[in-house]
C-alpha cells in the first residue's frame, strides 16, 4: 500500500505511542524506522530495565525555552495512564529513589507491550528503510520518498528523537525536516551526560576511579543530591547527569561531598570528645580513605584534633563541603542520554503537537525542545506527546 492516513517517522517511544493511538481511532498508520530494530533506546534504557516513568511528574522536571509547553500533554496522558498499561500487561516493576519506576525483568517488556498494542491497532511498521526526502503536495498531503519507493499520507509525524548515541540510529533528520518547513530549531547539545576533566584534575582524581558517594551538586538555579561517581574519564553518576542539563561551558560546579552534615560542628564536637584522635580518623568515618587522601594534605590529616585550630577545621569543611571544579567539557552525544534544545515549541501546538504553520505536520518526543531530568521523565514526555498527537493525526 502506498497511500496512508498517517506516516510516522521513527519507531521509538513517542512514535510507537502515537501510532497506537492513531491506529485505535481507525486511521491507517505506517511507521518508518531506519534501523534494523524498533525501540533501540527503550531496549538499552535504565541499564536494561527501562525507567519508564516516575510517580511525581510536573513541568518543573523539564527544561525548555517555554517551561509551560509540556504541561498540556503531561496532564492529558499522565504517569498513571502509562502505569495502567504496564499493569494491564502484567509487567512487574519496582520503585527506586525519587519515585523512579523500573521493570523488574527487562526493558524489552515495555517494547513488547508497545509492539503488541501496535499490532492490535492494525499499525504497520517497516524497519531498515531510508527516507530520502519529504514534500508537501497540498494541505494535509505529504509525499515521502523512500528507498523502497514513494509513499503518501495526510498526516506526517516526526518522531525521530535526538542525537544521543549515534550508533543506535540517532539522526538530525527531525531538525532538518523542521528547517525544511521553515520552523525554528533551538541549538542542540548533549544532556544527561558525564563530565570530562582538565588534565591536572584528571590526574589528581584518577586514584578515585570507581568510588561512588552521595553528593549535592549545585550551579546557579539548580541543585541535585544523588550519587557521584569518579571514573577514569571524569565525573559521572546520577547527580552529575542531572546537573549536566544545566551546565554551560566554563561554569564552576559546587560539590558538597557530605550533604546533610554540619562538618564544622562535627569536627568541633569530636575535638571536645576525642581530643587525641587524628583528623584522619574522624574523616575516615565519613568518607572513603582514598578520597580524603586526595582532598586533604597528609600533614593536616595526621594532626590530633586537640592541636587543630578552628581555621583548619574551616578549611577542611570548605574542601569537602564546597569543592569547586570546572569540567573541561562533557562526553558529548556518544554517551549522553538526551539532546537538549530542538524544534522550537513556539512553532508547535501544545494541544495537538502539530506545526502551527504546516497543517498535517506533527513533532513528538525528544526532537522537540523539551528535555526531562533523569528519572523516567524523558519517556513520560515521549509517551504523553505521542499519545496527544495520536488523538489528532
Ligand atoms: C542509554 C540511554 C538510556 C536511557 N534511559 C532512559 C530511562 O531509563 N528513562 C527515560 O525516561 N529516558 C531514558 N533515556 C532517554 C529516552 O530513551 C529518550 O528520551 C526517548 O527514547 C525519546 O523518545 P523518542 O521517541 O523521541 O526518540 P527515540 O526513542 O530515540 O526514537 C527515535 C527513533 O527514530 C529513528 N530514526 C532516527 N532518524 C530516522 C530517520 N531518518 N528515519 C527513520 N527513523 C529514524 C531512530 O532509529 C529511533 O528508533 C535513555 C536514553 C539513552 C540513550
Amino acid at each position: 500500500m502506498k497511500n496512508w492516513d498517517v506516516i510516522i517517522t521513527g519507531a521509538g517511544a513517542s512514535g510507537l505511542m502515537c501510532a497506537i493511538e492513531a491506529g485505535k481511532r481507525g486511521r491507517r498508520v505506517l511507521v518508518l524506522e531506519q534501523s534494523r530494530k524498533t525501540g533501540n533506546k527503550i531496549r538499552m534504557s535504565g541499564g536494561g530495565r527501562c525507567n519508564f516513568t516516575n510517580y511525581e511528574v510536573g513541568a518543573e522536571h523539564y527544561l525548555s525555552d517555554n517551561r509551560h509547553f509540556c504541561k498540556s500533554a503531561l496532564s492529558r496522558f499522565t504517569q498513571w495512564d502509562f502505569l495502567a498499561l504496564v499493569q494491564q500487561y502484567e509487567i512487574a516493576f519496582h520503585e527506586r529513589d525519587h519515585g523512579q519506576l523500573f521493570c523488574d525483568e527487562t526493558a524489552k517488556d515495555i517494547l513488547d507491550m508497545l509492539l503488541a498494542e501496535c499490532r492490535q491497532a492494525g499499525v504497520e511498521i517497516r524497519t531498515k528503510i531510508d527516507i530520502n526526502g519529504i514534500e508537501q503536495t497540498a494541505e494535509h498531503q505529504f509525499s515521502v520518498n523512500t528507498d523502497q519507493g514513494p509513499l503518501t499520507c495526510e498526516s506526517l509525524v516526526i518522531a525521530t528523537g535526538g542525537l544521543s548515541i549515534p550508533t543506535m540510529g540517532s539522526s538530525p533528520f527531525g531538525y532538518q525536516i523542521a528547517e525544511q518547513f521553515g520552523l525554528a530549531v533551538k541549538p542542540t547539545r548533549a544532556g544527561l551526560v558525564p563530565f570530562t576533566l582538565h588534565a591536572d584534575d584528571k590526574q589528581r582524581l584518577s586514584p578515585l576511579s570507581g568510588i561512588a558517594i552521595d553528593s549535592e551538586v549545585s550551579l546557579p538555579g539548580a541543585t541535585f543530591r544523588e550519587n557521584l561517581l569518579f571514573t577514569h574519564r571524569g565525573l559521572s553518576g546520577p547527580v552529575i547527569l542531572q546537573i549536566s542539563n544545566y551546565w554551560q561551558p566554563g561554569e564552576t560546579l559546587h560539590i558538597d561531598l557530605l550533604p546533610g552534615l554540619d562538618l564544622l560542628d562535627h569536627l568541633k564536637q569530636m575535638q571536645k570528645q576525642h581530643p587525641q584522635q587524628q583528623i584522619k580518623t574522624v574523616l575516615q568515618q565519613l568518607l572513603p580513605k582514598r578520597l580524603i587522601q586526595t582532598f586533604i594534605d597528609e600533614q593536616r590529616l595526621e594532626q590530633p584534633l586537640a592541636n587543630s585550630r578552628f581555621e583548619q577545621f574551616e578549611k577542611i569543611t570548605a574542601q569537602l563541603k564546597d569543592w569547586q571544579i570546572v569540567p573541561a567539557g562533557t562526553e558529548g552525544y556518544r554517551t549522553a542520554e538526551v539532546t537538549l534544545g530542538g524544534v522550537d515549541t513556539d512553532e508547535i501546538s501544545s494541544k495537538t503537537l502539530a506545526a502551527k504553520k504546516v497543517p498535517g505536520l506533527y513533532f513528538v518526543g525528544e526532537v522537540l525542545d523539551v528535555t526531562g531530568w533523569l528519572g523516567g521523565y524523558n519517556f513520560q514526555w515521549a509517551w504523553a506527546s505521542g499519545w496527544c498527537a495520536g488523538q489528532y493525526v
